[in-house]
């Protein structure tokens, strides 16, 4: 049993050199940032961006959801109601210096206005410079998405008739159902 567990430290031993070796003759892989940037992927997580709907109108209403969702608290906004009917944030505030970037809020989003962004490159020594404000977010473009428009799967009647959105049935005339 003894010379059992001998043996398999000794070899543990062996191949963890083996690997350290094998990695000396190895030609070192260093990226020299900032001069070299790599291609980070699409789903990184980093800037957060409020997206536009196709029509160029702003997709967030307002709802509350990525600042209930976020661990840190750092979303805050107030909702209000445009003439239309429809919903949107007269300001929203996002404190970046408090953000942990886990993207919790782009998945509570059923609006997809809220996106994080691989863009990482803004840092600040003053941690009031990265409270960004509704017109620091806003973009013109819909970002991951860009065909989605939620006003069109909605249910909502601010634009379309209910019973008229994608695969949306008609509603129930209720005195259909009396006896
Ligand atoms: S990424 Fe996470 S921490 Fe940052 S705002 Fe969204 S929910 Fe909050
Ligand atoms: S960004 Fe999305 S989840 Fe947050 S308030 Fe606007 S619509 Fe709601």
């Amino acid at each position: 049993m003894i010379f059992k567990e001998i043996a398999e430290g000794a070899q543990g031993l062996i191949s963890s050199y083996a690997m350290s070796l094998r990695h000396v003759f190895r030609r070192p892989i260093t990226e020299q940032y900032p001069e070299y940037k790599r291609q980070l992927p699409e789903r990184s997580r980093a800037r957060i961006i409020l997206t536009r709907s196709p029509d160029g109108d702003e997709r967030c209403v307002a709802c509350y959801l990525c600042s209930g969702a976020c661990p840190v608290d750092c979303i805050s906004m107030e909702s209000g109601i445009r003439e239309d009917g429809r919903r949107y944030a007269p300001w929203f505030r996002i404190n970046f210096a408090r953000c942990i970037y886990c993207g919790l809020c782009e998945e509570a989003c059923p609006t997809l206005a809220i996106q994080l962004t691989p863009d990482f490159e803004f840092s600040q020594n003053d941690p009031l410079k990265m409270v960004y404000e509704k017109e620091d977010l806003l973009v013109d473009h819909g970002g991951k998405d860009p065909d989605y428009d939620f006003y069109e799967h909605a249910g909502v009647s601010e634009r379309s008739d209910k019973g008229t959105h994608r695969k949306e049935q008609a509603p129930v005339d209720v005195k259909s159902n009396l006896p």
